[in-house]
């Protein structure tokens, strides 16, 4: 706490000013009552010690070119939307603006448009921003209750900000000098928040700048990506789309194609172990979602096949199980073979009797856990 300060305290919406006071970095500052209260890190002055404040200027002008944007877009919407518009609450920091307005409608894109180009409008114009305090019943009188935008001020006398007649408010915030300080405003969001309130999401000045910036290099990589000019970016990315889904398509197709044509395969190459059939695949080209299909398929065809896949995704090799009827008969569980097998790949896994998966991260194991799953097998069937 100090006698006086430079600092702005968090109020209004607007978020505080950082710096230093002495060697201590400022952090924080909120006012209680009539008590500013600064947030420190690093060494705190002694009591009655004298200070030098040092309040981040970078900071500072950049959130007032953000709360002086907050004002001219007020006073846009009301002109593009309707008198009706009110301020339902903003916020202001550093890189990033925000104003809840109420209105009955969703905005359309060319509403937005065309709230953003007056606001720039206003901006280029380089219109006076006037700062005076008044008593509050003068200023009710010659401006009207639209003054209390930001909130109703309980003092006797009131600070009133106008910007060159096109915003009149009640504000204790940071503003710039004229309106042409603010540079440029874009807004970047507008979405509905709550019923009747609409939200404008938005950034000026240097943000503004930084904005454009980030929006260009983003564009940049997806236009050097798609290996097209940036004109042409959102015509490729549709086209595109829709090849993938064509693609995705014909995958499937294929894929259950050749699941059907492997049934053949695989059921010729299951070896006979005590009385039940056993198949046991490994490093199959098709992925787990057709590996599945291609065990369900086959022990539908032929119920006495017991099916084991073993194969590797990522980082870890994977195990299905497939029993078919007439082999759970004899006693066997595909949550059984999938647990012990999956054991064998440093890892776990269960299911029903008919169909169980699992898995482990031993890849360097998959040989033997392969070679094992004959005995396991043989050693499961009821005699
Ligand atoms: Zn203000």
């Amino acid at each position: 706490v100090l006698d006086r300060t430079a600092f702005y305290p968090r109020g209004g919406g607007q978020e505080p000013d950082h710096g230093k006071i002495g060697d201590a970095e400022v952090t924080d500052v909120v006012k209680f009552g009539d008590v500013v209260i600064h947030s420190v890190v690093g060494k705190v002055p002694r009591s009655g010690a004298t200070v030098d404040c040092q309040v981040e200027g970078t900071r500072r002008r950049k959130i007032t070119q953000i709360h002086t944007a907050t004002h001219i877009l007020n006073g846009s919407s009301r002109q593009v939307l309707g008198p009706w518009v009110w301020q339902h609450s903003a916020f202001k920091e550093e890189d990033y603006g925000r104003l809840d307005i109420t209105h009955f409608a969703h905005l359309t894109q060319q509403e937005v448009e065309k709230i953003e180009d007056l606001a720039n409008e206003v901006v280029r114009k380089n219109l006076p921003v006037n700062t005076s305090f008044m008593p509050r019943q003068e200023a009710e009188e010659r401006y009207g209750f639209r003054i209390y935008q930001g909130g109703i001020v309980p003092t006797k006398s009131i600070r009133i900000v106008n910007i060159g007649n096109w915003d009149i408010e009640a504000c204790g915030g940071t503003h710039a000098k004229r309106t042409g300080d603010v540079g440029l405003v874009k807004i970047t969001k507008a979405e509905r928040v709550q019923d009747g309130v609409e939200r404008l999401e938005f950034v000026a000045g240097e943000s503004a700048i930084e904005y454009v910036h980030r929006m260009d290099s983003a564009l940049n990589r997806v236009s050097a990506t798609l290996e097209t000019q940036r004109e042409n970016i959102a015509k490729v990315a549709e086209s595109l789309k829709s090849e993938l889904e064509a693609v995705r398509a014909r995958e499937k197709a294929l894929g259950q194609r050749m699941v059907e044509l492997s049934t053949a395969e695989v059921l010729s190459s299951a070896k006979e172990v005590k009385g039940v059939k056993l198949y046991v695949g490994s490093q199959s080209p098709l992925g787990e979602e057709l590996i599945i299909a291609q065990g369900q398929k086959c022990t539908e065809s032929d119920p006495s096949l017991v099916y084991v896949n073993v194969f590797v995704i990522g980082n870890s090799a994977r195990v299905v199980c497939f029993v078919g009827a007439k082999a759970r008969e004899s006693g066997l569980s595909a949550g059984e073979i999938a647990r012990q097998v999956a054991g064998q790949l440093g890892g776990s896994g269960g299911g029903s009797a008919a169909f169980a998966q699992g898995g482990g991260p031993s890849l360097d194991r998959i040989e033997d856990a392969v070679q094992s799953v004959e005995g396991t097998v043989a050693s499961l069937v009821r005699g």
